[in-house]
């Protein structure tokens, strides 16, 4: 099939090309993002292959199939970023890469954990400038705390089980628990619990109407003071303004995020000549407690992988009228 792919770094050339050699589908990179302005690049292109801040909305999505576009194949588990009612009204079928390396996201959130916790960030500097000085270096054990789990899909699963490694408590929210979970001794609870119990907290749901700023102003006050809350799965689910309010009377005493919820003009790409303009960002990334990176989580050799071969499959799939087990259901 004839597709334009959006968002196309050179690691997603590189990976999708290399999966295409048992596929010959007949792909066109794009390097910009997919918004109305740019929707005209796909004219002609029976799929568009898109990203998570690719901006699928009802206006793109009418100029999409306008240009006889049929097919959006996301290189994404999440798919917030799409109107799938404006999608089903247009007869337009949307599939995803479910899972793709859920090991990937789980060490990342651990990752910014010993980040935080044993101040890598500024100990990597410190050696660096012959600093050996262990003054505000000082962590905590991992080992007795308790971890709050928020969601324990395949993400928050692989989660529980490092973190149960590390001998840390485990307490979990999630309308379906996990058979795995309760075998690892993770002890389900309601949110309200979770929050007042936990030293950490990670989110590992996805971004709903229901989770939109799961963590506010109100939920933040439930929080253990000084506890460390971890975000690698979308920035919607904080409402930063009120993170940053806890963040500065310490109530939050540790704040790390992949995600960010106004990330979409600001990440995959390099603005270090630019003066970023969005003043909460720039705030946030002010405190010495606060760790953020740029959407990496799913950035592994392993998940790239994956999810090129499964983005081709979905869409031979399609092509050959298939039924796909990765079509998003719209309900
Ligand atoms: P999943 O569908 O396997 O699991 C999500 C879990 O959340 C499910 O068990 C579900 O029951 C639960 N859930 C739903 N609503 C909830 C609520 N209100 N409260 C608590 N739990 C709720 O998804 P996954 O593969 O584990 O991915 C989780 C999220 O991670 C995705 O939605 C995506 O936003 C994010 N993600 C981030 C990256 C990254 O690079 N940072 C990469 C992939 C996915």
């Amino acid at each position: 099939m004839k597709v334009a792919v959006f968002s196309a770094k050179a690691y997603d050339r590189h990976f999708l090309t290399q999966a295409n050699h048992a596929y010959h589908h007949d792909l066109t990179f794009f390097e910009t993002r997919l918004t109305p302005k740019t929707s005209p690049l796909a004219e002609g292109f029976p799929a568009v292959c898109a990203f998570i801040n690719d901006q699928l909305d009802s206006e793109t999505l009418h100029a999409l199939r306008q240009q006889q576009t049929h097919l959006i194949a996301l290189r994404s588990a999440g798919f917030n970023n799409v109107d799938l009612e404006a999608a089903q009204a247009l007869d337009m079928t949307v599939v995803r890469v479910p899972a793709y390396s859920p090991y990937a996201v789980a060490e990342h959130a651990v990752g910014l954990i010993l980040m935080l916790n044993r101040k890598l960030y500024r100990a990597y500097n410190r050696v660096r400038d012959d600093n050996f000085s262990l003054d505000g270096l000082l962590g905590f054990d991992l080992h007795g705390c308790t971890v709050g789990i928020i969601g324990t899909g395949k993400i928050g699963q692989c989660f529980a089980s490092i973190m149960h490694g590390f001998g840390c408590n485990l307490v979990a929210y999630d309308p379906y628990p996990a058979s795995a979970c309760l075998e690892l001794g993770v002890t389900y609870t309601d949110l309200p619990e979770l929050l007042g119990q936990s030293d950490m907290i990670s989110l590992h749901c996805p971004l709903l109407p229901d989770t939109y700023h799961l963590i506010n102003r109100e939920t933040i006050q439930q929080l253990k003071p000084g506890v460390m809350v971890i975000n690698t799965s979308r920035g919607g689910l904080i409402d930063t303004p009120a993170i940053i309010e806890g963040i500065k009377s310490g109530q939050v005493g540790y704040f790390g995020a992949d995600v960010y919820e106004e990330e979409g003009p600001l990440f995959f790409e390099d603005r270090s000549d630019t003066v970023i303009q969005d003043d909460t960002f720039q705030l946030l990334q002010s405190f010495p407690n606060v760790v953020l990176t740029a959407h990496q989580g799913f950035f592994t050799r392993n998940a790239l992988d994956n999810i090129a071969q499964t983005t081709l499959a979905n869409i031979a799939d399609i092509e050959a009228n298939r039924p796909c087990p990765n079509r998003i259901a719209i309900t």
